[in-house]
Protein backbone atom coordinates (compact mmCIF):
# COMPACT_ATOMS: atom_id res chain seq x y z
CA UNK A 1 0.00 0.00 0.00
CA UNK A 2 1.11 3.62 -1.08
CA UNK A 3 0.14 5.83 2.01
CA UNK A 4 -0.01 8.60 -1.06
CA UNK A 5 -3.26 6.45 -1.46
CA UNK A 6 -4.10 5.03 1.36
CA UNK A 7 -6.78 6.75 4.11
CA UNK A 8 -4.91 7.00 7.55
CA UNK A 9 -6.16 10.15 9.02
CA UNK A 10 -3.24 11.13 11.20
CA UNK A 11 -4.24 13.56 14.27
CA UNK A 12 -1.51 16.04 15.31
CA UNK A 13 -3.01 17.16 18.67
CA UNK A 14 -3.86 14.52 21.26
CA UNK A 15 -7.91 14.08 21.41
CA UNK A 16 -9.33 15.81 24.15
CA UNK A 17 -11.80 13.26 25.14
CA UNK A 18 -9.38 10.28 25.08
CA UNK A 19 -9.00 9.27 28.71
CA UNK A 20 -6.29 6.46 28.10
CA UNK A 21 -3.43 5.52 26.35
CA UNK A 22 -5.32 3.50 23.59
CA UNK A 23 -7.70 5.35 22.65
CA UNK A 24 -5.34 8.58 22.12
CA UNK A 25 -3.59 6.33 19.81
CA UNK A 26 -6.20 4.84 17.89
CA UNK A 27 -7.85 8.57 17.58
CA UNK A 28 -4.45 9.77 16.65
CA UNK A 29 -3.41 6.97 13.94
CA UNK A 30 -6.67 7.48 12.55
CA UNK A 31 -7.90 3.89 13.55
CA UNK A 32 -11.62 4.74 14.43
CA UNK A 33 -13.58 7.72 14.27
CA UNK A 34 -16.60 8.12 16.42
CA UNK A 35 -19.72 8.56 14.97
CA UNK A 36 -22.12 9.02 17.72
CA UNK A 37 -21.57 8.02 21.37
CA UNK A 38 -19.91 4.89 21.79
CA UNK A 39 -20.40 3.99 18.12
CA UNK A 40 -17.31 3.80 15.91
CA UNK A 41 -16.73 3.78 11.88
CA UNK A 42 -12.69 1.34 11.61
CA UNK A 43 -11.25 3.27 9.60
CA UNK A 44 -9.07 1.56 6.98
CA UNK A 45 -5.98 0.97 9.26
CA UNK A 46 -7.64 0.04 12.46
CA UNK A 47 -9.97 -2.12 10.12
CA UNK A 48 -6.63 -4.19 9.22
CA UNK A 49 -5.42 -4.73 12.62
CA UNK A 50 -9.47 -5.92 13.50
CA UNK A 51 -9.22 -8.40 11.00
CA UNK A 52 -6.24 -10.11 12.05
CA UNK A 53 -7.67 -10.35 15.38
CA UNK A 54 -11.06 -11.88 13.62
CA UNK A 55 -9.13 -14.15 11.92
CA UNK A 56 -6.88 -15.86 14.58
CA UNK A 57 -10.05 -15.77 16.65
CA UNK A 58 -11.67 -18.17 13.38
CA UNK A 59 -8.70 -19.96 13.07
CA UNK A 60 -8.87 -20.92 16.54
CA UNK A 61 -12.76 -21.43 16.94
CA UNK A 62 -12.77 -24.01 13.88
CA UNK A 63 -9.77 -25.69 15.20
CA UNK A 64 -11.14 -26.83 18.42
CA UNK A 65 -14.55 -27.73 16.19
CA UNK A 66 -16.78 -24.80 16.39
CA UNK A 67 -18.59 -24.14 13.37
CA UNK A 68 -19.01 -21.02 12.19
CA UNK A 69 -22.60 -19.27 10.55
CA UNK A 70 -23.96 -15.51 10.61
CA UNK A 71 -27.26 -14.58 12.36
CA UNK A 72 -28.83 -11.40 12.33
CA UNK A 73 -28.18 -7.70 14.28
CA UNK A 74 -32.08 -7.56 14.33
CA UNK A 75 -34.17 -9.80 16.32
CA UNK A 76 -37.92 -10.67 16.23
CA UNK A 77 -38.76 -9.70 20.36
CA UNK A 78 -40.81 -12.33 20.16
CA UNK A 79 -37.59 -15.03 21.08
CA UNK A 80 -37.05 -13.11 23.85
CA UNK A 81 -40.45 -13.35 25.64
CA UNK A 82 -40.49 -16.96 25.34
CA UNK A 83 -36.88 -17.25 27.41
CA UNK A 84 -38.42 -14.16 29.88
CA UNK A 85 -35.29 -11.69 29.33
CA UNK A 86 -37.41 -9.26 27.21
CA UNK A 87 -38.96 -7.80 30.30
CA UNK A 88 -35.67 -8.95 32.22
CA UNK A 89 -32.77 -6.96 30.26
CA UNK A 90 -33.69 -3.44 31.02
CA UNK A 91 -32.62 -0.35 29.66
CA UNK A 92 -29.55 -2.01 27.81
CA UNK A 93 -31.79 -3.30 24.86
CA UNK A 94 -32.31 -1.08 21.83
CA UNK A 95 -36.12 -1.74 21.29
CA UNK A 96 -37.63 -1.06 18.02
CA UNK A 97 -40.67 -1.39 15.98
CA UNK A 98 -41.12 -1.83 12.43
CA UNK A 99 -43.32 -0.50 9.95
CA UNK A 100 -45.86 -3.44 10.87
CA UNK A 101 -45.37 -2.17 14.44
CA UNK A 102 -43.97 -5.13 15.54
CA UNK A 103 -41.65 -5.23 18.68
CA UNK A 104 -37.87 -5.84 17.08
CA UNK A 105 -34.19 -5.49 19.21
CA UNK A 106 -31.05 -5.09 18.32
CA UNK A 107 -29.63 -7.91 19.47
CA UNK A 108 -27.29 -8.16 22.92
CA UNK A 109 -26.51 -11.24 22.56
CA UNK A 110 -27.78 -14.56 20.75
CA UNK A 111 -28.54 -17.16 23.22
CA UNK A 112 -32.20 -16.94 22.44
CA UNK A 113 -31.85 -17.11 18.28
CA UNK A 114 -29.41 -19.72 18.75
CA UNK A 115 -31.56 -22.00 20.96
CA UNK A 116 -34.37 -20.99 18.01
CA UNK A 117 -31.93 -22.17 15.40
CA UNK A 118 -31.18 -25.07 17.16
CA UNK A 119 -34.96 -26.68 17.73
CA UNK A 120 -35.56 -26.01 14.38
CA UNK A 121 -33.02 -28.81 12.93
CA UNK A 122 -31.36 -30.80 15.75
CA UNK A 123 -33.85 -33.60 17.47
CA UNK A 124 -31.63 -36.36 18.07
CA UNK A 125 -28.40 -36.67 20.43
CA UNK A 126 -26.42 -38.26 17.82
CA UNK A 127 -25.97 -34.32 16.03
CA UNK A 128 -24.34 -33.84 19.22
CA UNK A 129 -21.53 -32.19 20.24
CA UNK A 130 -22.26 -29.30 18.14
CA UNK A 131 -20.72 -25.25 18.64
CA UNK A 132 -21.99 -23.00 16.32
CA UNK A 133 -20.31 -19.12 16.58
CA UNK A 134 -20.55 -16.15 14.82
CA UNK A 135 -18.38 -13.02 14.69
CA UNK A 136 -21.48 -9.86 15.28
CA UNK A 137 -22.10 -6.59 16.02
CA UNK A 138 -23.97 -6.53 19.10
CA UNK A 139 -25.42 -3.16 20.76
CA UNK A 140 -26.04 -2.76 24.57
CA UNK A 141 -27.29 0.99 25.51
CA UNK A 142 -24.11 0.86 27.97
CA UNK A 143 -25.25 3.69 30.49
CA UNK A 144 -21.45 4.75 30.42
CA UNK A 145 -19.95 3.98 26.76
CA UNK A 146 -15.77 5.01 27.47
CA UNK A 147 -12.65 4.54 26.29
CA UNK A 148 -13.16 4.25 22.75
CA UNK A 149 -14.08 0.88 21.25
CA UNK A 150 -12.87 -0.50 24.88
CA UNK A 151 -16.35 -0.12 26.18
CA UNK A 152 -18.84 1.04 23.58
CA UNK A 153 -22.39 0.89 22.33
CA UNK A 154 -22.24 -0.90 19.33
CA UNK A 155 -19.40 -3.71 18.92
CA UNK A 156 -18.17 -6.68 17.99
CA UNK A 157 -18.45 -10.23 19.50
CA UNK A 158 -17.48 -13.51 18.46
CA UNK A 159 -19.79 -15.64 20.28
CA UNK A 160 -20.28 -19.14 20.43
CA UNK A 161 -22.94 -21.52 21.59
CA UNK A 162 -22.26 -25.32 22.81
CA UNK A 163 -25.19 -28.10 22.72
CA UNK A 164 -24.27 -31.27 25.11
CA UNK A 165 -26.94 -34.23 25.77
CA UNK A 166 -25.54 -34.07 29.38
CA UNK A 167 -22.96 -32.19 32.00
CA UNK A 168 -20.19 -33.83 31.02
CA UNK A 169 -20.15 -33.31 27.84
CA UNK A 170 -21.53 -30.13 27.69
CA UNK A 171 -17.79 -29.68 30.23
CA UNK A 172 -15.66 -30.86 27.81
CA UNK A 173 -17.28 -28.58 25.26
CA UNK A 174 -16.38 -25.90 28.17
CA UNK A 175 -12.78 -27.04 28.10
CA UNK A 176 -12.58 -27.36 24.13
CA UNK A 177 -13.51 -23.31 24.57
CA UNK A 178 -11.25 -22.41 27.47
CA UNK A 179 -8.38 -24.31 25.92
CA UNK A 180 -9.15 -22.20 22.46
CA UNK A 181 -8.97 -19.09 24.69
CA UNK A 182 -5.96 -19.92 25.89
CA UNK A 183 -4.20 -20.27 22.21
CA UNK A 184 -6.09 -17.57 20.84
CA UNK A 185 -5.01 -14.35 23.35
CA UNK A 186 -1.23 -16.09 23.39
CA UNK A 187 -1.28 -15.91 19.59
CA UNK A 188 -1.92 -12.28 19.87
CA UNK A 189 1.04 -11.90 21.69
CA UNK A 190 -0.97 -11.72 25.19
CA UNK A 191 -0.85 -12.89 28.05
CA UNK A 192 -4.51 -13.20 29.24
CA UNK A 193 -5.53 -15.02 32.40
CA UNK A 194 -8.50 -16.86 33.36
CA UNK A 195 -10.28 -16.04 36.13
CA UNK A 196 -13.13 -17.70 38.08
CA UNK A 197 -16.59 -15.29 37.48
CA UNK A 198 -19.67 -15.08 39.38
CA UNK A 199 -21.93 -17.30 37.62
CA UNK A 200 -25.19 -14.98 38.99
CA UNK A 201 -28.69 -16.05 39.30
CA UNK A 202 -28.35 -19.03 36.98
CA UNK A 203 -25.93 -20.64 39.09
CA UNK A 204 -23.50 -23.48 37.95
CA UNK A 205 -20.18 -23.27 39.00
CA UNK A 206 -18.58 -23.16 35.63
CA UNK A 207 -17.52 -19.54 34.36
CA UNK A 208 -14.50 -17.49 33.81
CA UNK A 209 -13.51 -14.26 32.30
CA UNK A 210 -10.03 -14.01 30.56
CA UNK A 211 -8.57 -10.75 31.59
CA UNK A 212 -5.68 -9.05 30.39
CA UNK A 213 -3.18 -7.22 33.07
CA UNK A 214 -3.28 -3.32 32.19
CA UNK A 215 -3.28 -1.12 34.88
CA UNK A 216 -6.53 1.05 33.17
CA UNK A 217 -8.41 -2.05 33.56
CA UNK A 218 -11.99 -2.15 35.38
CA UNK A 219 -11.13 -5.55 36.84
CA UNK A 220 -9.52 -7.13 39.74
CA UNK A 221 -7.23 -9.78 39.99
CA UNK A 222 -5.31 -11.57 42.45
CA UNK A 223 -3.85 -14.64 41.47
CA UNK A 224 -0.13 -16.57 41.83
CA UNK A 225 2.57 -15.27 39.67
CA UNK A 226 3.19 -18.65 37.78
CA UNK A 227 -0.22 -18.38 36.63
CA UNK A 228 1.38 -15.67 34.41
CA UNK A 229 3.84 -17.81 32.42
CA UNK A 230 2.29 -21.20 32.71
CA UNK A 231 2.17 -22.99 29.00
CA UNK A 232 0.01 -22.50 26.76
CA UNK A 233 -1.74 -25.46 24.99
CA UNK A 234 -0.04 -26.48 21.91
CA UNK A 235 -1.74 -26.31 18.58
CA UNK A 236 -1.96 -30.07 17.67
CA UNK A 237 -3.41 -30.55 21.19
CA UNK A 238 -6.54 -32.78 20.82
CA UNK A 239 -9.63 -31.42 20.91
CA UNK A 240 -11.77 -34.41 21.05
CA UNK A 241 -9.50 -35.72 24.12
CA UNK A 242 -11.53 -34.79 26.79
CA UNK A 243 -8.54 -36.22 29.49
CA UNK A 244 -6.15 -34.05 27.77
CA UNK A 245 -8.58 -30.86 28.00
CA UNK A 246 -9.83 -31.54 31.73
CA UNK A 247 -5.72 -31.09 32.42
CA UNK A 248 -5.32 -28.25 30.75
CA UNK A 249 -8.26 -26.38 32.66
CA UNK A 250 -7.43 -28.29 35.90
CA UNK A 251 -4.02 -26.54 35.73
CA UNK A 252 -5.32 -23.47 35.18
CA UNK A 253 -7.91 -23.41 37.93
CA UNK A 254 -6.06 -24.98 40.39
CA UNK A 255 -5.33 -23.47 44.10
CA UNK A 256 -4.07 -20.20 43.55
CA UNK A 257 -5.64 -19.15 40.47
CA UNK A 258 -7.01 -16.16 39.27
CA UNK A 259 -10.62 -15.34 41.20
CA UNK A 260 -12.20 -11.85 42.08
CA UNK A 261 -12.53 -12.68 45.92
CA UNK A 262 -9.32 -14.67 46.12
CA UNK A 263 -7.76 -11.14 48.29
CA UNK A 264 -10.33 -11.70 50.91
CA UNK A 265 -9.79 -15.72 50.87
CA UNK A 266 -7.01 -18.00 52.69
CA UNK A 267 -5.84 -19.60 49.81
CA UNK A 268 -4.17 -15.92 48.59
CA UNK A 269 -2.72 -15.24 52.15
CA UNK A 270 -1.27 -18.64 51.93
CA UNK A 271 0.44 -17.25 48.70
CA UNK A 272 3.81 -15.77 49.83
CA UNK A 273 4.36 -12.07 49.24
CA UNK A 274 6.82 -11.96 46.16
CA UNK A 275 4.84 -14.56 44.93
CA UNK A 276 1.74 -12.79 44.96
CA UNK A 277 -0.13 -10.79 41.74
CA UNK A 278 -2.85 -8.18 42.75
CA UNK A 279 -3.32 -6.31 39.52
CA UNK A 280 -5.96 -4.27 37.29
CA UNK A 281 -6.79 -5.89 33.58
CA UNK A 282 -9.36 -5.93 30.77
CA UNK A 283 -11.87 -8.54 30.32
CA UNK A 284 -11.48 -9.66 26.98
CA UNK A 285 -13.45 -12.77 27.11
CA UNK A 286 -15.89 -14.49 29.18
CA UNK A 287 -17.28 -18.30 29.07
CA UNK A 288 -20.02 -19.69 30.63
CA UNK A 289 -22.08 -23.07 31.12
CA UNK A 290 -25.66 -22.51 31.98
CA UNK A 291 -27.28 -25.91 31.73
CA UNK A 292 -30.74 -26.32 30.51
CA UNK A 293 -31.67 -22.40 31.13
CA UNK A 294 -32.62 -22.16 27.88
CA UNK A 295 -33.58 -25.04 26.03
CA UNK A 296 -36.08 -25.76 28.35
CA UNK A 297 -37.96 -22.38 28.86
CA UNK A 298 -37.91 -22.49 24.58
CA UNK A 299 -37.96 -26.71 24.06
CA UNK A 300 -34.48 -26.95 22.67
CA UNK A 301 -34.79 -31.05 23.32
CA UNK A 302 -33.18 -34.10 21.79
CA UNK A 303 -34.02 -37.28 22.04
CA UNK A 304 -31.21 -39.21 24.05
CA UNK A 305 -29.54 -43.00 23.53
CA UNK A 306 -32.56 -43.53 26.50
CA UNK A 307 -35.32 -43.04 23.33
CA UNK A 308 -35.87 -40.24 26.02
CA UNK A 309 -36.45 -36.52 25.44
CA UNK A 310 -33.67 -34.31 27.14
CA UNK A 311 -33.09 -30.39 27.10
CA UNK A 312 -29.89 -30.02 25.72
CA UNK A 313 -27.16 -28.59 28.26
CA UNK A 314 -25.82 -25.37 27.09
CA UNK A 315 -22.69 -22.85 27.15
CA UNK A 316 -22.03 -19.32 25.58
CA UNK A 317 -18.64 -18.49 25.00
CA UNK A 318 -17.74 -14.58 24.44
CA UNK A 319 -14.70 -12.78 22.89
CA UNK A 320 -14.81 -8.90 22.12
CA UNK A 321 -12.28 -8.19 19.16
CA UNK A 322 -13.50 -4.47 19.21
CA UNK A 323 -12.26 -4.60 22.69
CA UNK A 324 -8.90 -7.07 21.87
CA UNK A 325 -7.78 -4.10 19.81
CA UNK A 326 -7.95 -1.46 22.40
CA UNK A 327 -6.70 -4.00 25.02
CA UNK A 328 -3.52 -4.86 22.68
CA UNK A 329 -2.16 -1.68 22.64
CA UNK A 330 -2.69 -1.25 26.51
CA UNK A 331 -0.31 -4.11 27.14
CA UNK A 332 2.11 -2.52 24.22
CA UNK A 333 2.66 0.47 23.52
CA UNK A 334 5.71 3.58 24.64
CA UNK A 335 5.25 7.20 24.30
CA UNK A 336 5.98 7.30 20.45
CA UNK A 337 3.22 5.24 19.67
CA UNK A 338 1.55 1.62 19.22
CA UNK A 339 3.99 -1.40 19.15
CA UNK A 340 1.98 -4.41 17.72
CA UNK A 341 2.59 -8.20 17.87
CA UNK A 342 3.53 -9.31 14.73
CA UNK A 343 0.88 -11.35 14.43
CA UNK A 344 -1.64 -8.45 14.41
CA UNK A 345 0.41 -5.58 12.90
CA UNK A 346 -1.76 -3.53 9.92
CA UNK A 347 1.78 -4.24 7.52
CA UNK A 348 4.35 -6.28 7.29
CA UNK A 349 6.82 -3.76 7.05
CA UNK A 350 6.83 0.47 6.35
CA UNK A 351 8.89 1.80 3.93
CA UNK A 352 10.12 5.20 5.41
CA UNK A 353 11.17 7.53 1.89
CA UNK A 354 13.01 10.41 3.74
CA UNK A 355 13.42 12.08 1.10
CA UNK A 356 10.82 11.56 -1.89
CA UNK A 357 11.51 13.01 -4.98
CA UNK A 358 14.73 12.21 -4.94
CA UNK A 359 15.55 9.52 -8.10
CA UNK A 360 18.38 7.60 -5.77
CA UNK A 361 15.41 7.16 -2.77
CA UNK A 362 12.40 7.01 -4.74
CA UNK A 363 14.40 4.18 -6.91
CA UNK A 364 15.42 2.44 -4.19
CA UNK A 365 12.00 2.44 -1.89
CA UNK A 366 10.16 1.83 -5.28
CA UNK A 367 12.47 -1.53 -5.77
CA UNK A 368 12.15 -2.55 -1.66
CA UNK A 369 8.36 -2.28 -1.97
CA UNK A 370 7.99 -4.29 -4.86
CA UNK A 371 10.18 -6.95 -3.48
CA UNK A 372 8.00 -7.35 -0.34
CA UNK A 373 4.93 -7.05 -1.46
CA UNK A 374 5.95 -10.10 -4.09
CA UNK A 375 6.88 -11.98 -0.97
CA UNK A 376 3.59 -10.99 0.55
CA UNK A 377 4.90 -9.06 3.43
CA UNK A 378 2.10 -6.39 2.71
CA UNK A 379 4.32 -3.17 3.24
CA UNK A 380 3.14 -0.10 3.27
CA UNK A 381 5.21 2.49 1.62
CA UNK A 382 5.49 6.19 2.98
CA UNK A 383 5.90 8.06 -0.69
CA UNK A 384 4.16 11.11 0.39
CA UNK A 385 6.17 14.61 0.90
CA UNK A 386 6.16 15.06 4.49
CA UNK A 387 9.35 16.35 5.98
CA UNK A 388 11.40 12.61 7.41
CA UNK A 389 10.62 13.91 10.94
CA UNK A 390 6.97 13.78 10.24
CA UNK A 391 7.46 10.39 8.53
CA UNK A 392 9.38 8.89 11.61
CA UNK A 393 6.99 9.73 14.17
CA UNK A 394 4.27 8.44 12.19
CA UNK A 395 5.94 5.40 11.79
CA UNK A 396 6.21 4.36 15.57
CA UNK A 397 3.30 5.85 16.30
CA UNK A 398 0.96 3.23 13.95
CA UNK A 399 3.70 0.72 15.17
CA UNK A 400 4.23 -1.40 12.37
CA UNK A 401 6.93 -3.73 13.63
CA UNK A 402 9.73 -3.73 11.13
CA UNK A 403 10.72 0.10 9.31
CA UNK A 404 13.16 0.53 6.40
CA UNK A 405 14.49 3.88 6.05
CA UNK A 406 15.87 5.25 2.81
CA UNK A 407 17.94 8.12 3.24
CA UNK A 408 19.98 9.62 1.08
CA UNK A 409 23.37 9.16 2.60
CA UNK A 410 22.74 5.66 2.81
CA UNK A 411 21.93 5.09 -0.87
CA UNK A 412 24.48 6.54 -2.37
CA UNK A 413 26.38 3.37 -0.75
CA UNK A 414 23.53 1.44 -1.99
CA UNK A 415 22.59 0.88 2.01
CA UNK A 416 19.53 0.95 4.11
CA UNK A 417 18.39 0.83 7.49
CA UNK A 418 15.98 -1.57 9.28
CA UNK A 419 14.84 -0.18 12.28
CA UNK A 420 12.98 -2.90 15.13
CA UNK A 421 10.09 -0.68 16.25
CA UNK A 422 9.92 -2.66 19.57
CA UNK A 423 13.52 -2.49 20.92
CA UNK A 424 14.72 0.52 18.67
CA UNK A 425 17.37 -1.68 17.42
CA UNK A 426 18.86 0.02 14.14
CA UNK A 427 20.82 -2.23 11.58
CA UNK A 428 22.52 -0.76 8.22
CA UNK A 429 22.50 -3.20 5.29
CA UNK A 430 22.63 -3.13 1.62
CA UNK A 431 19.32 -3.15 -0.14
CA UNK A 432 19.33 -6.53 -0.83
CA UNK A 433 20.31 -8.16 2.46
CA UNK A 434 17.51 -6.07 3.49
CA UNK A 435 15.06 -7.34 1.79
CA UNK A 436 16.43 -11.07 2.68
CA UNK A 437 16.01 -10.12 6.05
CA UNK A 438 13.00 -9.07 6.44
CA UNK A 439 11.49 -11.55 4.13
CA UNK A 440 13.20 -14.64 5.45
CA UNK A 441 11.88 -13.19 9.13
CA UNK A 442 8.52 -12.18 7.95
P1 LIG B 1 -18.45 -6.01 30.91
O1 LIG B 1 -18.45 -6.68 32.25
O2 LIG B 1 -17.11 -5.46 30.51
O3 LIG B 1 -19.56 -5.03 30.73
P2 LIG B 1 -19.94 -8.21 29.98
O4 LIG B 1 -19.60 -9.15 31.07
O5 LIG B 1 -21.24 -7.54 29.98
O6 LIG B 1 -18.77 -7.14 29.83
P3 LIG B 1 -20.17 -10.38 28.11
O7 LIG B 1 -21.63 -10.41 28.03
O8 LIG B 1 -19.47 -11.40 28.91
O9 LIG B 1 -19.71 -8.92 28.57
O10 LIG B 1 -19.61 -10.25 26.63
C1 LIG B 1 -18.54 -11.01 26.10
C2 LIG B 1 -17.40 -10.13 25.66
O11 LIG B 1 -17.84 -9.05 24.83
C3 LIG B 1 -16.70 -9.43 26.81
O12 LIG B 1 -15.76 -10.29 27.41
C4 LIG B 1 -16.04 -8.26 26.11
O13 LIG B 1 -14.82 -8.68 25.51
C5 LIG B 1 -17.02 -7.92 25.03
N1 LIG B 1 -17.85 -6.76 25.41
C6 LIG B 1 -18.89 -6.76 26.26
N2 LIG B 1 -19.41 -5.52 26.39
C7 LIG B 1 -18.67 -4.72 25.57
C8 LIG B 1 -18.71 -3.32 25.26
N3 LIG B 1 -19.63 -2.51 25.80
N4 LIG B 1 -17.80 -2.84 24.39
C9 LIG B 1 -16.88 -3.65 23.82
N5 LIG B 1 -16.79 -4.97 24.09
C10 LIG B 1 -17.67 -5.50 24.95
MG1 LIG C 1 -18.64 -10.80 31.09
Amino acid sequence: MRLSRFFMPILKENPKEAEIVSHRLMLRSGMVRQQSAGIYTWLPLGKRVLDKVNAIIREEQNRSGAVELLMPTLQSAELWQESGRYDAYGKEMLRIKDRQDRPMLYGPTNEEMITDVFRSFIKSYRNLPLNLYHIQLKFRDEIRPRFGTMRSREFLMKDAYSFDLDREGAVHAYNRMFTAYLRTFSRMGLRAIPMRADTGPIGGDLSHEFIILADTGESEVFCHKDFLDFPIPAEDIDFNDAGALREVFDKWTSRYAATSEMHDESAFEAVADTDRVAARGIEVGHIFYFGTKYSEAMGAKVQGPDGKEHAVHMGSYGIGPTRLVPAIIEASHDENGIIWPDAIAPFGAVIVNMKSGDAACDEASESIYRALSKADLDPLYDDTDDRAGTKFATADLIGVPKQVVVGPRSVANGEVEIKDRKTGARETLTIEAAINRLTQAG
